[in-house]
């Protein structure tokens, strides 16, 4: 009996021994995919959440591009940033922003060595799909006043109607004032919206696609239902709109014909889960990656090298005009930097490195089939990398080297930052793109980062909390390195 059990023992012992070196080798040699919850202790959460509350105030507070700048330009003059004045001599240590036309902004801190082995950028955009007004919005139809809109970036229409809008914008008016507007945003003011029909009487729509459906051209909002008070006044209810537009914001019907309204989600960010630990809100897309961005970029303290963050605009629509990254701005402001140094441009750019940071997109149970789940990026996994974007095998991508890509694991990993690796989507099933080929043109290195994203493109985009703070760790050990 002894001896049985003897031998029993001794082949436990070679199993667990076996057990043991494959733990051994998986440790040495598998990726590792970590929780972001598990693989931080308690404080590095409640720094997270803490974080989260500051950035919820920033998205309530910048639901436009024009509005981000206003933010993002208050907290530097008071982190002591300065309007950048060009040929001017920097300093070491000296914070300066450039604001193009209102709706992007670039912000930087001079390092030690100034540019002259490249500057550290991290790009992010600061527009968001929505709906703007067409040129001629207001109409009346069948006794009630309405907008007509267009479209801005990527959306699912069937998603923005039936929610409550609120209107935000500027109307630029002949003699050169600018009239800022912006109703839905308090408790007591009126908010909009675009009705859909309701399913009693939807057996028609219902047998449509999804694209045909809802068309931009079905994406009126109502603005009211009041007429004016003669009784036999043509259009009584789109004058209606007019006076009462005209009493608060001096403007006339023309008056559109220059401005810049958008239409968004009235509601604010809020967290979703019984946790807390995602937030809801409209614009995750980008400015979860742009807030992040900002604070790296305030609280840089005598970096090595000059690091810049660029909030640009127009990511949504192809980075075109020249508030996008198509423009040459972010280049003529590194070039001014450079000359000031006594260094052409192009040397500068060419040892120039960037995180692209935009959101990407979270791995979605819901739909797990548009998903390959080796390479999805997971909610609160940390700060997803992206080597390449594009669509239709890799078109219209900028392939990171893997060079480059090496350098920013290295950065990452000895900041301790939380990240993961994925892509869009399936393959072939869609794609995107980022302001990343834009800034790789200059001859910089680029790489895409970012917080992957719920619904993105929706009018209640969800993030998680730790990937937000891990995108905002990567990008400050970024400036660091
Ligand atoms: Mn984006
Ligand atoms: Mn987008």
């Amino acid at each position: 009996m002894r001896r049985a059990a003897d031998a029993e023992s001794a082949a436990k012992n070679a199993m667990k021994k076996t057990e043991n070196k494959t733990e051994e080798l998986r440790e040495q040699l598998a990726s590792k995919k970590v929780n972001a919850f598990h693989r931080y202790p308690e404080k590095v959460r409640t720094a997270a959440y803490a974080f989260a509350e500051d950035y919820k105030d920033f998205l309530n507070a910048s639901k436009t591009e024009r509005e981000a700048v206003s933010y993002a330009v208050a907290a530097a003059e008071k982190a002591g940033f300065k309007p950048f004045e060009a040929g001017k001599k920097y300093r070491a240590g000296d914070k300066v922003y450039k604001i193009n036309r209102g709706k992007a902004l670039i912000l930087a801190v001079i390092g030690a060595k100034g540019c002259r082995e490249g500057v550290r950028i991290a790009a992010a955009h600061i527009d968001s799909p929505r709906l703007d007004l067409k040129p001629a919005p207001l109409y009346e139809n069948s006794e009630m006043a309405l907008f007509k809109t267009h479209y801005y970036g990527g959306i699912r229409k069937y998603q923005w109607v039936a929610i409550p809008l609120a209107m935000h914008g500027v109307v630029a008016k002949k003699d050169g004032t600018v009239v800022e507007i912006m109703v839905g945003e308090t408790a007591d003011d009126p908010v909009f919206t675009i009705t859909d029909l309701l399913p009693h009487l939807a057996q028609e729509q219902s047998q449509k696609t999804l694209a045909a459906a809802f068309t931009g051209e079905d994406l009126n909002v109502t603005v009211g239902s009041e007429p004016v008070e003669d009784k036999d006044a043509k259009e009584a209810f789109k004058l209606r709109t007019l006076q009462l537009l005209n009493e608060t914001y001096g403007i006339t019907e023309d008056d559109f014909l220059s401005a810049e309204i958008e239409f968004v989600p009235a509601f604010r960010a809020q967290d979703v889960g019984f946790d807390r630990s995602l937030i809801g809100g409209y614009g995750h897309d980008d400015r979860v990656c742009a807030y992040p961005a900002l604070r790296a970029v305030l609280e840089a303290k005598k970096p090595e090298n000059t690091v810049i963050t660029v909030l640009a605009d127009k990511e949504e629509i192809g980075s075109e005009g020249n508030t996008g990254l198509v423009s040459k701005y972010l280049d003529y402001f590194v070039a001014e930097l450079a000359e000031a140094e006594g260094i052409p441009a192009r040397r500068v750019w060419a040892k120039s490195t960037c995180l692209s940071a935009d959101v990407t997109a979270a791995y979605d149970p819901n739909y797990a089939s548009a998903f390959e789940a080796g390479n999805a990026c997971y909610v609160n996994h940390g700060v997803g990398v992206c080597k390449y974007t594009g669509a239709r095998g890799k078109g219209g991508a900028s392939d990171c080297s893997a060079e480059f890509v090496a350098a920013v694991r290295r950065v990452f990993d000895e900041a301790d930052v939380a990240w993961q690796m994925g892509e869009l989507g399936r393959v072939d099933l869609g794609g995107g793109g980022t302001v990343a080929k834009f800034v790789a043109a200059l001859d910089a290195d680029v790489l895409d980062v970012g917080v992957p994203v719920l619904s993105m493109h929706s009018p209640f985009e969800v993030i998680g909390k730790m990937d937000l703070y891990a995108t905002y760790l990567g990008v400050a050990a970024f400036f660091k390195a």
